[in-house]
């Protein structure tokens, strides 16, 4: 692993400024991958781990930084919980730990610098100094998913029956013995304009 202030400077150059929320995310991720005792997440054990985000927001920008983890590999995964959190999963050990930013982190922040107005400069500079304790919370989980959701499945392509499209890894449904995608099958997030 690299150092935070290391870190701190590529995630800066990919989220587009310096901000509480990559500084909360990576240290998130430092803090999952000691956990789960990995020593290159991005390098020499770039194949171990799939990282679950809870929230689109700042931190999660950060946290690939650390894990090497991207949604086009398939080991980034997002689930839309709002919560500044994240799972990390080890898949050659075959155990997950979730991470937790703490409620009361944000409180702390005014208290170690209350001389520090300006709210967004006061956490980046404690969430640098405090403890991995002070700032999440873990629990040790197990994530009970099919080997379709990870890297490196290898799965037969199919065809939806209503719009042609081609759909991977299992995403199709059945309706009244019909093979659909899931737009088709009315689980869709747009509709399609006259
Ligand atoms: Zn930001
Ligand atoms: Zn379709």
């Amino acid at each position: 692993m690299k150092s935070l202030d290391e870190y701190a400077a590529l995630a800066e150059q990919a989220h587009g400024h310096m901000c509480a929320g990559q500084i909360l995310g990576l240290r998130m991720a430092m803090y999952g991958v000691k956990l789960l005792g990995i020593e290159d997440p991005a390098g020499h054990d770039r194949k171990r781990l799939v990282t679950f985000v809870e929230i689109d927001r700042c931190a999660t920008d950060a946290i690939p930084i650390v894990t090497g983890c991207r949604l086009g590999k398939r080991a980034l995964k997002f689930r839309d919980f709002g919560k500044v959190a994240a799972t990390f999963c080890d898949l050659k050990q075959d155990r997950a730990v979730r991470v937790v930013a703490r409620e009361t982190a944000k409180r702390r922040a005014q208290e170690l610098y209350p001389e520090m107005t300006n709210k967004n400069q006061q956490q980046m500079r404690a969430y640098r100094e405090m403890p991995d304790e002070d700032l999440f919370s873990i629990q040790w989980v197990r994530v009970a998913l099919g080997p379709e959701e990870f890297p490196g499945y290898k799965g037969e392509r199919r065809v939806c029956a209503e719009c042609g499209e081609g759909i991977n890894f299992k995403r199709e449904v059945v309706r009244d013995g019909r093979m659909l995608c899931k737009a088709c099958a009315g689980e869709g997030y747009y509709t399609p304009l006259a």
